[in-house]
């Protein structure tokens, strides 16, 4: 890993283009030595994430620069107690002193977190190593009224905050239905029209007094993946979200992926099916028509299955693993529609790491290896090419606030995702 001069980018900026330097029309900026100091922070910080904590001889190894510029960039952060030095371990190395590993301070401020889905409201606290502290729980009408939800949710998010022992460096929320990123507007939420058309970000930021964010519910899930969970110092991989709806987000070359705006990775109305069912975005065929929660329970009804709207993928694995035939044929089905999707992701960007969440992964590693199975027919590969379908474990929910507090570090500390 190579910590040199390079351009980060915060919410929604472009990527570099390497063969232009365009000025204010164009794709590449120069940086400031302050910018380029800011630059290298985040990349030490960075490589703490990626490799857990670690002294000052091994960042500067990793670095690829010497001791003296790693302990000048660690140095102020050590004493504005961002990191904190732990206790001396002895060295790999036969006679090396012993060293003191560097790593996130549990004392350092946390990172606000809110995650938004169509009447249910989560916020909390993160600590810099990911630990979720405060969380705090509250409902709201989606078809509601406006004020109303706005005052659940500056209550819900007061009484998290109030338990911050210093400032948090900012609030991140991911938040279901298509969100404009650069704007911090929710544009609209099929499931939830009380938010559609939402300055949310503005709304909080004069309320609090503090930096916020937001993006989209499965790219914070990304995140949380990419910074806390199996997405960790992984180069490529997508993260596939079922549940009411289907989600799904890009880590491309060390970036996410966004879109104009925050608009990419609608993969939910990427169409499987040529003129196929109504979706909820009031188009034919999407993948989300075929591989969510709602189709899996209208087959299940279909299919004369008990309560079948209580039906879920963990329901079907322990039925089908206790030997119920209808379940295992409504398994395999759910699994491979979800696989047609992941196929088309893979036959475009071929990332070849796919981390499911939501309904899906509620059916654990029965429901991704059925998953894998369907990937593996189905995509046409490359020789010795692996496709790895795996899950995050620490549940949907965590994995999306612990993601939403990304997004702060991210803007705030400018890690570079
Ligand atoms: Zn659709």
């Amino acid at each position: 890993m190579k910590f040199e001069n390079q351009p980060s980018y915060s919410l929604g900026q472009r990527g570099p283009n390497k063969d232009t330097l365009a000025g204010e029309s164009g794709n590449v900026r120069l940086v400031s030595q302050s910018t380029l100091g800011e630059i290298n922070r985040g990349r030490v910080l960075q490589a703490l994430y990626d490799n857990g904590p670690k002294s000052r001889a091994e960042l500067a190894r990793l670095a690829g620069v010497n001791r003296t510029t790693i302990t000048g960039i660690v140095q102020p952060m050590i004493e504005e107690g961002l990191l904190v030095e732990g206790d001396a371990v002895p060295s790999d190395f036969k006679g090396g002193k012993p060293a003191r590993p560097i790593y996130f301070n549990p004392e350092a401020p946390m990172l606000g977190a809110v995650l938004l889905l169509p009447g249910r409201i989560q916020t909390c606290l993160v600590t810099l190593s990911g630990d979720i502290k405060a969380l705090t729980k509250a409902q709201f009408d989606p078809h509601g009224d406006r004020g109303a939800f706005l005052a659940i949710i500056k209550d819900t998010l007061s009484a998290t905050l109030s338990q911050a022992h210093q400032a948090p460096f900012g609030i991140g929320i991911a938040s279901g239905g298509m969100i404009d990123s650069d704007n911090g507007v929710i544009l609209a939420v099929n499931l939830a029209p009380v938010l559609t058309g939402l300055h949310l970000v503005d709304i909080l930021q004069a309320h609090f007094s503090l930096p916020v964010v937001i993006d989209h519910h499965p790219r914070a899930l990304l995140v949380g993946d990419r910074w806390f969970g199996p997405g960790r110092g992984q180069q490529n991989f997508a993260a596939i979200y079922t549940g009411e709806v289907l989600g799904g987000a890009f880590y491309i070359d060390g970036r996410v992926y966004r879109g104009l705006a925050g608009s990419g990775g609608e993969l939910g109305h990427t169409v499987v099916q040529i003129d196929g069912e109504l979706c909820n975005c009031g188009k034919h065929g999407c993948w989300e028509t075929v591989a969510a929660l709602p189709w899996l329970r209208r087959e299940a009804a279909r299919l004369g299955f008990a309560n079948p709207e209580s039906v879920t993928c963990a329901r079907l694995v322990k039925e089908a693993a206790e030997g119920a035939e209808a379940a295992n044929g409504l398994l395999d089905r759910y699994t491979r529609n979800v696989a047609f999707g992941i196929l088309n992701l893979q036959q475009t960007l071929s990332l070849n790491s796919y981390v499911l969440h939501g309904d899906i992964a509620g059916g654990g590693a029965d429901a991704a290896e059925r998953v894998r199975q369907h990937v593996e027919r189905l995509v046409k590969k490359r020789p010795n090419q692996e496709i790895s379908i795996t899950l995050n474990g620490i549940g949907e929910g965590h994995t999306a606030l612990r993601g939403a507090a990304g997004l702060v570090l991210s803007s705030h500390l400018k890690l570079v995702i």
